[in-house]
């Protein structure tokens, strides 16, 4: 099953945008076997996502925007 590389849901084949998290899909599609299961909240909405996710599909925002920032303040 192919997945958006971004939000993690699963798309039927590649597509310009990605109609769950409306990335414009540069990188490759995920090739994964299992039907992920476990979510996460979202910390911006507060939606569950997929775990693998790094971008929301409510907000479409990236997740790792957060991280990168908060890692850069701790390191201060
Ligand atoms: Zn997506
Ligand atoms: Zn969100």
């Amino acid at each position: 099953m192919k997945r958006c590389p971004y939000c993690f849901e699963s798309l039927k084949f590649k597509q310009n945008i990605c109609p769950h998290c409306a990335q414009f899909i540069i990188d490759d599609l995920i090739e994964v076997d299992y039907e992920p299961a476990d979510t996460k909240r979202c910390m911006f909405c507060g939606k569950n996502i997929l775990t693998e996710a790094v971008v929301c599909r409510h907000c479409h925002r990236w997740l790792d925007e957060l991280n990168d920032a908060l890692e850069e303040n701790n390191e201060k």
